[in-house]
């Protein structure tokens, strides 16, 4: 197998996995309880805690949940009042539907809700943000790195701004896709993170809350992560991040230049191909391309490359079942440019020549696919 779809979901460090039953013999006890094998389980998800803080230049709190979708609902309702009617908030057109979805639900609830347009990277555009901003702005949630194609918003910038026009407005940022993926250190009120990205397990999150931003998000109960999220603590996710979060974050230079330069090595590859479109904007985030091969359909090349083992992605693993052509517009494709997209996804392990191998097989089904159309006469 070769797997090219690490935006989607990455597979458990290794390390981890060597690790893991050991864990599960020994040390599943409830963080919560006093006694002393539990009090080793709970200085476990300390240490994962601390080293989170630290991976973010230890500006923030951090507070582990479910997943990325979580994170995003708990930081929008939970700084938001019971009562939306009339206030401002601010997304951008291109958000993943766990932030998207929630604007949508303000603005059945009677918010003004804005949404800000982006380049066709999904970047967002500077002019159409401050024109949208308003003094009374009360919250802003955008994206820091984009699942679809691998652009990168400059958070700080958008957040330095706003606090300029509107000082009283919360700055959330989606960084599922940017977390330890980036070099930059985001600064805003909230940011929130998916442990699955970063090769640790499915089903937990983090939540970033800046030092001294009081956040008055919470989930009701027995008053675990210092209350503002109540829940047994899913203990083995976190131990799995302790094991990401260490090998990303002090790897991060060598995993980006690799990544980087797979990407180099994909569009080299490909250039022999007539009617590419690429859709990542040079820049952009190292682990995600995305490119449309005119005249295909995404889905028939994606199961012409499932056949032969190669796993990739014509969006994001959400969306892929829904044929919601929200993105595709926001992002100004038209319908041959959207319907043929492919996304692939690197992470640290990805080889060059498993990139080499999957554009060498795109370009043969390609050309093999236009022969047969042309013989066909379509
Ligand atoms: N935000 C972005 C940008 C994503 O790519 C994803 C998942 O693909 C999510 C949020 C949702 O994260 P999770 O699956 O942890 O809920």
């Amino acid at each position: 197998m070769i797997y090219l779809d690490n935006a989607a979901t990455t597979k458990p460090m290794q390390f981890f996995i060597d690790n893991c039953s050991d864990f599960l013999e020994n040390k599943w006890f409830n963080p919560s309880a006093i006694y002393k094998d539990a009090v080793d389980t709970k200085s476990i998800v300390e240490n994962t805690r601390e080293l989170a803080q630290r991976s973010l230049g230890n500006k923030y709190n951090c507070y582990f949940s479910s997943c990325g979708t979580e994170g995003a609902n708990l930081a929008i309702f939970g700084s938001l009042p019971k009562d939306v009617k009339g206030l401002r908030v601010i997304t951008s057109a291109t958000e993943h539907p766990c932030v998207y979805e929630c604007f949508k639900e303000l603005e059945g609830r009677g918010a003004d809700v804005q949404y800000v347009n982006t380049d066709e990277y999904g970047v967002v555009d500077f002019e159409d943000f401050k024109h949208k901003l308003t003094p009374k702005t009360a919250f802003i949630s955008i994206m820091h790195v984009n699942n679809i194609t691998g652009g990168v918003n400059d958070i700080n910038t958008l957040y330095e701004y706003s606090k300029n026009v509107c000082p009283d407005a919360v700055f959330h940022s989606d960084g599922v896709q940017g977390y330890l993926k980036t070099k930059t250190i985001p600064k805003c009120h909230i940011y929130t993170a998916s442990g699955h990205k970063i090769n640790a397990l499915k089903g937990i999150g983090l939540i970033f809350v800046r030092k001294g931003f009081k956040f008055g998000g919470k989930l009701y109960g027995g008053g675990q992560e210092k209350g503002l999220r109540s829940g047994t603590e899913n203990t083995l996710g976190i131990y799995s991040l302790n094991f990401a979060i260490d090998f990303w974050m002090h790897n991060l230079d060598d995993n980006l230049r690799h990544m980087s330069g797979l990407q180099k090595v994909f569009l080299e590859e490909i250039s022999r191909l007539d009617g590419v479109v690429l859709n990542s904007c040079p820049g952009g985030s190292s682990h995600i391309i995305n490119i449309s091969f005119i005249g295909m359909g995404g889905e028939i090349l994606l199961h012409s490359l499932e056949g032969e083992g190669i796993y990739v992605s014509t969006g994001s693993a959400c969306s892929s079942r829904k044929k919601d052509p929200r993105l595709s517009n926001a992002l100004g494709y038209d319908k041959s440019r959207a319907e043929s997209q492919l996304r692939l996804s690197f992470t640290h392990d990805t080889t060059k020549d498993e990139v080499i191998y999957a554009a060498n097989r795109i370009v043969d089904i390609c050309n093999n696919h236009r022969i047969l159309m042309r013989r066909k006469g379509r």
